[in-house]
């Protein structure tokens, strides 16, 4: 689409305005979004993109379990099966918003994107690839995982080896016999090096620039997990203490492992550089046992091996970029002045721009309680203010 196609006065060969919400985006924000709106008598429309729910689940590596405990990872209305495990599986979670979906009969239209989205004074005009949309309000629930991010480093072009992102993890025993660097101390780096500590892999290394905030899965017979609600209703320093003091606790001085401390407490940081708590589980044995030295930051690839910032030169078959991932929100929101320097947008859930009036977001955050009770608290919200408005 060319420049000037994108530019419509208002009104003009603009279908009628739907006096109720779309909802972009059929995952766990989206769908509990929708129904909470649909509950407080608002029309709703969903649009998804792929063809299929769940596809983002559908695409993540085979041996991916929850790191949220299943008791706290379920919509409004539906429970797991009786004998789900405490972590449930991936396949899981996917027939769980299917069954979401279906038992509260969202309006979903699969297969059609939203392009761009622009305010029009009274209402949203969304551009889609079936065409133009408007609404009086539009919620942006397309998940703050969109877009695997790898950093530009120097030299990954002529690198002799494999270099990939967490997202594309596969199965674990492809990586037997295999020396592997996972850079990145976060939630997927620690994610990645669960899995791998349970492979008859080579060498691993993980590169390190910053020390992850790291719980144990369980401890014990207890999911950790569980403990989040009331986590997440401590004030914000108490809650880095508590965790910090957890961490120690159950593993002990990992800097003499040489992981670098924490920039901050686990509980800020979800709020500052939104960076989600890492979960042990098997990693940290596999550190302590010699199995993952952990190494300084990456600085450069040459052809055969990767240098690292204090010179050292390691040379891995595989390197995995645990490296986060971007909202990817650019096209659709790069106008509107809502989005920070990373793409975040600059407010979620309940809080909305007063020059924006109807434009909101859900699931932009991670949150100590994990995506899906942070789905149905956000989406309740969201519902509660659009309904408040339309009285
Ligand atoms: C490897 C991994 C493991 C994780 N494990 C956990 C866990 O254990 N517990 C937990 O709570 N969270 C976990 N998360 C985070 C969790 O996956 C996400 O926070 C969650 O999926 C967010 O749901 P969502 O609805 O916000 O986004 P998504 O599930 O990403 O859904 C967004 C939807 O929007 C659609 N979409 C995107 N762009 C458009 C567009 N332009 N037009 C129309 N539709 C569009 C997408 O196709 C998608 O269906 C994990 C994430 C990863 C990457």
């Amino acid at each position: 689409m060319d420049a000037e196609a994108k530019v419509l006065p208002s009104g003009v060969g603009e279908p009628a305005i739907l006096d109720g919400a779309i909802v972009i985006g059929a995952g766990a924000a989206g769908l509990a979004v929708a129904h909470a709106l649909a509950k407080a008598g608002v029309t709703t429309q969903i649009l998804e993109r792929e063809q299929r729910l769940a596809e983002p689940w559908h695409r993540r590596h085979d041996n991916l379990h929850l790191n949220t405990h299943r008791d706290l990872s379920s919509l409004p209305g539906v429970s797991f099966p009786a004998g789900t495990p405490a972590f449930p599986h991936r396949s899981t979670v996917i027939r769980h918003l299917n069954e979401f979906a279906e038992t509260h009969r969202l309006p979903i239209t699969l297969g059609i994107e939203v392009e761009e989205i622009e305010f029009r004074g009274d209402h949203w005009l969304l551009r889609t690839s079936e065409g133009l949309k408007t609404a009086r309000y539009v919620v942006i629930a397309t998940g703050r995982d969109r877009q695997p991010f790898i950093p530009a480093w120097k030299g990954m072009e002529d690198f002799s080896g494999k270099i990939i992102h967490s997202a594309d993890f596969g199965k674990a025993n492809d990586y037997a016999g295999r020396k592997v660097l996972v850079v990145g101390a976060g939630n997927s780096g620690f994610d990645a090096l669960n899995h791998l500590s349970r492979a008859e892999t080579d060498q691993m290394w993980l590169s390190a620039r910053n020390g992850p905030s790291l719980l144990p899965k369980r401890i014990g017979q207890i999911a950790v997990h569980r403990f989040s609600p009331v986590m997440a209703n401590l004030p914000t320093r108490l809650a880095d203490a508590i965790m910090a003091a957890t961490q120690r606790l159950v593993f002990g001085d990992l800097t003499t492992y040489g992981l670098p401390p924490a920039p901050s407490g686990g509980a800020s940081r979800l709020g500052s550089d939104y960076t989600a708590i890492a979960a042990d589980d098997g990693a940290v044995e596999a550190i302590k046992a010699g199995r993952v030295i952990i190494v300084p930051q990456l600085r450069e690839f040459r052809r055969d091996d990767v240098v690292l910032d204090n010179g050292q030169a390691i040379a891995p078959d595989i390197v995995i970029a645990a490296t986060g991932y971007r909202t990817g929100l650019e096209t659709m929101l790069g106008r509107l002045g809502v989005l920070d320097t990373r793409g975040v947008p600059l407010f979620n859930g309940a809080a909305n721009d007063p020059k924006l009036p109807g434009l909101w977001f859900t699931g932009m955050r991670p949150s100590i309680r994990g995506c899906f009770a942070n789905a149905r608290i956000q989406g309740a919200a969201i519902a509660r203010k659009i309904a408040g408005q339309k009285r």
